[in-house]
């Protein structure tokens, strides 16, 4: 069966949200990707803009290089079928409200040696009348605080609506890192249906130049605005995308054929790809500055959708703390993985069974490795947060130590056992 989008946030009719944790961890924990580290994609934008539509060009480029592992030079051709993915509609009826994932997560090695898990999110419903005013603020606010690019869909053209939208941020980024970086990656306006390519080029070079003129603008309001866009985001980016033609625009047969998007779109959908989605070009998700694993973004995700998920939008200082606690809870949980992998060599996989003496002293020296870990993680938000963690870190290692006295206890007896069964039959013979 063909995989599906998974709803992995749900905005429910009483404006309150869901997080479908179960699914989620499902996929985030798995052994193959819970240590990697997460680049995280997501597009928001108006309903209709051709989100979707477009992220299935992004999920038709990972897919040939990671799943069938073919060449990208040349990965945009009809044979290779119709577009599909997420799925996308004609018509002006929208599905559920919420973000996507798609489930096949991709992985790759930068040129860094690192590795990586890739994940792309769809989100729903959002700046449409259909939706109140909070729900979108919460998807726009849920997916940027969740990704390492935002890509902000526009029609047409920046109007000065889309820059108020992300002024629902500001403070955010002063709370969180004092000013020393700004506290999100990348924002990315894709313009969808550009005119006018004599004024400002396709492609990303035109969309410099037309952010350069928005950022340059005189108007109060508007400067204001782009100050704060600028101190929210490491890097702001604009790519204007030309019409893909008649068919994707307005048929209602088109099923997703290459050959019925004008080739113009698709060159520019290729030049838009590559600069997002080649390793070189790879953005890793980081909370001020310190990279997430696929692990760690589970421990974010839960804490941002706890803190969003009823009622008003919550106050950046709520989001803040919330970031804090996911911050130390992330560590403890790296920290604690340091002390059992230490364990299991030198008590589960030891070719012998330790004394008494033996055992706690390796617990010890593994413990203070543990903290060692932990007392080294950037610091962040009111030391009280990083006290607390480490208490529960040092109750966690003991209740883990005493686990493996257990597990000491059971091999000694089973060692003793064999070797009890050995010399009767030594005996015997
Ligand atoms: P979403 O609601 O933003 O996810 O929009 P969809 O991806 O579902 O697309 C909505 C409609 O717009 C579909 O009928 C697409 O065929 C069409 N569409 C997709 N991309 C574009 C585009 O770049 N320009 C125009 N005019 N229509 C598009
Ligand atoms: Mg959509």
């Amino acid at each position: 069966m063909e995989p599906q989008a998974l709803q992995i946030i749900e905005t429910q009719p009483d404006d309150t949200i869901l997080l479908n944790e179960e699914a989620l961890r499902n996929i985030l924990t798995q052994d193959e990707i819970r240590d990697r580290y997460v680049a995280v994609i997501s597009i928001t934008g108006a309903f209709r803009g051709g989100k979707s539509f477009l992220l299935n060009f992004l999920l038709r480029y990972l897919k040939i290089k990671y799943l069938e592992k073919r060449n990208v030079t040349d990965w945009l051709t009809p044979e290779d079928g119709p577009l599909k993915g997420f799925s996308w509609a004609a018509g002006s009826k929208r599905h559920t409200s919420g973000i996507m994932m798609w489930p096949q997560v991709f992985l790759t090695t930068l040129p860094t040696e690192e590795k990586v898990a890739i994940f792309l999110l769809d989100t729903q419903g959002s700046f449409d009348n259909q939706t109140t005013m909070d729900d979108c603020a919460k998807i726009f606010a849920l997916s940027t605080l969740i990704s390492s690019v935002q890509i902000y869909n526009v029609m047409r053209t920046i109007r000065q609506y889309d820059l108020t939208h992300i002024q629902c941020f500001g403070g955010f980024g002063n709370l969180l890192t004092k000013g020393e970086s700004a506290p999100f990656q990348n924002f990315t306006f894709l313009v969808r249906d550009w005119a006018c390519p004599y004024e400002h080029p396709y492609g990303d070079i035109g969309g410099a130049a037309m952010l350069e003129q928005i950022f340059s603008s005189k108007n109060p309001e508007i400067q204001e605005q782009v100050i704060n866009i600028k101190s929210l985001f490491n890097e702001t980016n604009c790519f204007l995308m030309p019409y893909p033609g008649r068919t994707v625009d307005a048929s209602n047969t088109f099923n997703g054929s290459l050959d019925d998007i004008d080739e113009s779109f698709l060159d520019s959908v290729s030049d838009f790809v590559t600069l997002l989605l080649s390793p070189e070009n790879l953005v890793l998700k980081t909370v001020n500055g310190v990279k997430l694993k696929a692990e760690d973004f589970m421990c974010y995700i839960t804490e941002y959708c706890n803190i969003l998920k009823d009622g008003d939008l919550p106050k950046m200082e709520t989001i803040f703390k919330a970031t804090i606690e996911a911050h130390h809870k992330a560590a403890l949980m790296q920290a604690l993985k340091i002390y059992k992998k230490n364990m299991d060599v030198d008590v589960k996989y030891s070719p012998r069974s330790s004394n008494e003496t033996e055992l706690f002293k390796k617990h010890t020296t593994n413990k203070i490795k543990t903290i060692d870990y932990y007392t080294k993680i950037k610091k962040m938000g009111d030391p009280h947060i990083f006290d607390k963690y480490l208490i529960r870190l040092k109750n966690e290692v003991e209740t883990e130590h005493k686990r493996y006295r257990v597990l000491n206890d059971e091999r000694k007896r089973k060692l003793e056992e064999t070797k009890k069964r050995m010399e009767e039959a030594q005996r015997m013979a």
